[in-house]
């Protein structure tokens, strides 16, 4: 069968699953979105690519924007990156306040929230216009235009971000937040609100599938073995506490986010895309995990 078919077949059969899960609800531009968006993108490293669906809608990244923070993060600081965040899974939930404290304000990965809050508070300090250069990366990446922040979003993020506001209040208490931390919430909030559409977004981590280089382009954003490690920390932590069943089930370093978004990577092949806005009970999309298990289970790509 060839992946055309075979990814029509994944988008029909799973559309129905969808049902199954809820639309995240803490803030109206995302309770508003509906059930039924769906899209499906691919990309391979050689410029092919096909898509079905809503794949030119672009909708909430979310949590899918840690990886990119991190990439600018990791590019700024290098190995002194982990000084301040650490490379564990957390077994907890993405905004999880528990582990925070026995851990002297070190998040367990850069993929939770506590994590995130931090890679803002490094961009702040080594980019002079974070916002600008955190929107370019995400447009080189994908070497597209069509990227922007949803101001909107970001301001409802910010109006009911009490737990986020507890995490780096707390990290600040234990010197992890340089910056102030109105201001450090400020960013984190804003990436949040990025919008992509699946069409971009599988584009834009082909870098993580390609050893570091834009495919498109050519450039290096980073090196082989930041990428290698990069996809490491998304297969471990990339879907909070469901990580662990999404290795077993689906097999691939990938990122989610609560707009419903998941992203995948198979080294030196492709990035795939999934959009489906009803989550389940760990905030990661239903429907999405269910079109990725079987798309690594039909086609038989594993990184195993
Ligand atoms: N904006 C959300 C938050 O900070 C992002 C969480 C997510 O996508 N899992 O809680």
């Amino acid at each position: 069968m060839d992946i055309q078919t075979l990814v029509t077949n994944i988008y029909h059969e799973v559309k129905p699953l969808a049902a199954k899960g809820e639309v995240a609800k803490y803030i109206p531009a995302l309770a508003s979105i509906s059930p039924n968006n769906m899209a499906i993108s691919l990309h391979y490293i050689d410029g092919k690519h096909f898509s079905i669906g809503d794949y030119n809608t672009p909708f909430s990244i979310q949590s899918i924007v840690k990886v990119l923070s991190f990439t600018l993060a990791h590019k700024a600081l290098g190995n002194d990156i982990w000084k301040r965040i650490g490379k564990e899974p957390s077994g907890n939930a993405f905004n999880s306040l528990v582990q925070l404290e026995h851990e002297n304000g070190i998040p367990r990965n850069p993929f939770i929230n506590a994590g995130a809050i931090v890679l803002s508070d490094i961009i702040l300090s080594h980019y002079k216009n974070p916002e600008q250069e955190l929107l370019n990366f995400a447009k080189k990446t994908a070497n597209e235009t069509s990227i922007s922040y949803n101001e909107e979003v970001a301001r409802s993020e910010k109006e009911t971000g009490y737990r986020n506001s507890a995490l780096a209040y707390f990290m600040k208490s234990c010197k992890n937040i340089i910056n102030p931390v109105e201001d450090v919430l400020d960013l984190y909030f804003l990436t949040c609100s990025l919008e992509m559409s699946t069409y971009c977004l599988a584009k834009s981590f082909l870098y993580l599938s390609n050893h570091g280089i834009v495919p498109s382009t050519n450039e290096q954003i980073l090196t082989i073995s930041q990428a290698k490690r990069t996809n490491a920390l998304m297969l471990t932590s990339g879907l909070y506490n469901e990580s662990g069943e999404f290795a077993y089930r689906v097999g691939i370093p990938a990122k989610s986010g609560v707009g419903g978004g998941i992203v995948a990577i198979i080294p030196k092949q492709l990035s795939i895309c999934v959009w489906s806005p009803p989550l389940n009970e760990f905030g990661n999309s239903y429907a999405g995990i269910c079109a990725l298990e079987k798309f690594t289970t039909e086609t038989g790509v594993s990184v195993f």
